[in-house]
């Protein structure tokens, strides 16, 4: 890092701190921050954004005062049950009209009909999920000791417990019940663990379990595949680029149904949406109180501000790697992360702040909430976790370590050259 500091700053003449590699900015007046996200065009949307901001500051206020319960039974949860419901009912009444069909006749046109009707009644089938498989899955018997701090962190909590864990390269980490059977799936993201300490892991442990019991519907079995089918036939209906082999004519016509269509998709799918997320986000800042409860309220607030402050130094170190040889990912990044000067994390932070603040996103504002934990008093952790143990579960994790840094290289690089 350089030692000039004669830089002022331009609207509060300010002495600007000097940021080595990282932007220049006021930490008295933010000048040079970075840019704030754009507006959304349009009065709907501009509306929705305004609705959605004073919802999430409302939230925000009301679980800072009180402590976030389980939802109980409302009107939104009810309706959101019921359009799920409807949703599930779809693929039955096609396969019924089907049936119908070919009871009534059974002839070229009937059949191919009822062909279609059993494809799309297929399409609609809720998924439950398959067992993951491949080099990515850890059984108890190959990480004993990750699946002991597991059951601990999954113990205090009350969730079952996990019978398989995939570990991957995202930025991310997810606990889920998966096939006919619901077994526990958990998926970490190395690129998210490794920076976090000990105690910062068995947050994010506590935070994912608590999915598995703080009545957050979008995650249940309902609901949850309800949305996920609104999400897939929302995807598979919206217009995309035009097919220049079809007939102009022919195109138009298919390009309005398909509009009328989506449209309609779009419609039921933001329904469902609206009726959850505001629990939904309720759900989320319980789960931040139980992972604070079993690591400690300040372990879970470093948590998500590791998360927030990290997540941008994971991009540069991504693409970092893709262009030069001989760079190895983890030491890179950790590199990266140690030498982040303070007025960059307060950068971030400050940036992240100034987010819009939405409810169609899965998750709070990630500030609120860490401002949510700090308000809380602090207690001691329910499960600790020892130095000798994140050493075990480390080498246990090894040949993931390995793998993801090479899947990260290839698809990094594949970027660049696409
Ligand atoms: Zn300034
Ligand atoms: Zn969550």
């Amino acid at each position: 890092m350089t030692t000039d500091t004669s830089d002022l700053c331009p609207t509060c003449s300010h002495v600007l701190p000097a940021a080595g590699d990282h932007p220049v900015w006021c930490a008295e007046c933010e000048w040079g921050l970075g840019e704030p996200e754009a507006p959304r065009g349009g009065p709907v949307r501009a509306w929705f954004d305004r609705r959605s901001a004073a919802l999430v500051e409302a939230l925000y206020r009301e679980v800072s005062r009180a402590e976030p319960a389980r939802p109980g039974w409302n009107a939104a949860r009810a309706a959101s049950y019921l359009l799920a419901l409807a949703v599930h009912a779809c693929p039955l009444a096609l396969l019924a009209v089907a049936g119908l069909l070919l009871r009534t006749d059974v002839n070229a046109v009937t059949v191919i009909a009822a062909v279609v009707l059993v494809a799309l009644a297929y399409f609609l089938a809720p998924r439950l999920g398959r067992m993951p498989r491949g080099d990515a899955v850890k059984r108890r018997e190959d990480a004993p000791a990750l699946f002991a701090l597991l059951d601990r962190v999954g113990a205090e909590v009350g969730a079952a417990p996990v019978h398989t864990v995939v570990v991957t390269g995202e930025f991310n980490a997810s606990y889920g019940a998966v096939g006919l059977r619901r077994r526990h799936v958990l998926t970490i993201g190395l690129p998210i663990w490794d920076p976090l300490t000990g105690q910062q892991r068995v947050a994010l442990l506590g935070h994912e379990f608590a999915h598995g019991v703080n009545g957050d519907s979008r995650h249940g079995l309902v609901v949850g595949t309800a949305l996920s089918t609104l999400a897939r036939l929302y995807h598979a209906t919206r217009p995309g680029g035009r097919d220049r082999r079809m007939n102009y004519l022919i195109d138009l016509m298919v390009r309005a149904l398909q509009g009328v269509v989506s449209g309609l998709v779009a419609m039921v799918f933001r329904a469902q949406l609206a009726l959850t997320l505001r629990a939904g986000q309720r759900a989320e800042y319980l789960a931040d109180r139980l992972a604070g409860q079993v690591a400690s309220p300040g372990a879970a607030a470093d948590m998500l501000d590791t998360m927030l402050v990290t997540a941008q130094t994971h991009r540069l170190v991504l693409r970092r790697t893709a262009v030069r040889a001989g760079t190895e990912l983890w030491a890179e990044q950790r590199g990266a992360v140690a030498n982040l000067p303070e007025s960059e994390r307060e950068r971030r932070r400050r940036l992240a702040a100034r987010e819009r603040l939405r409810v169609d996103e899965s998750h709070p504002p990630t500030h609120l909430r860490i401002a949510v934990l700090r308000g809380r008093p602090e207690s001691e952790p329910r499960v600790r976790i020892e130095a000798d143990e994140t050493e075990r579960i480390t080498a246990e994790l090894a040949t993931d370590y390995d793998r993801v840094a090479r899947e990260l290289r290839e698809s990094a690089r594949a970027a660049l050259y696409r």
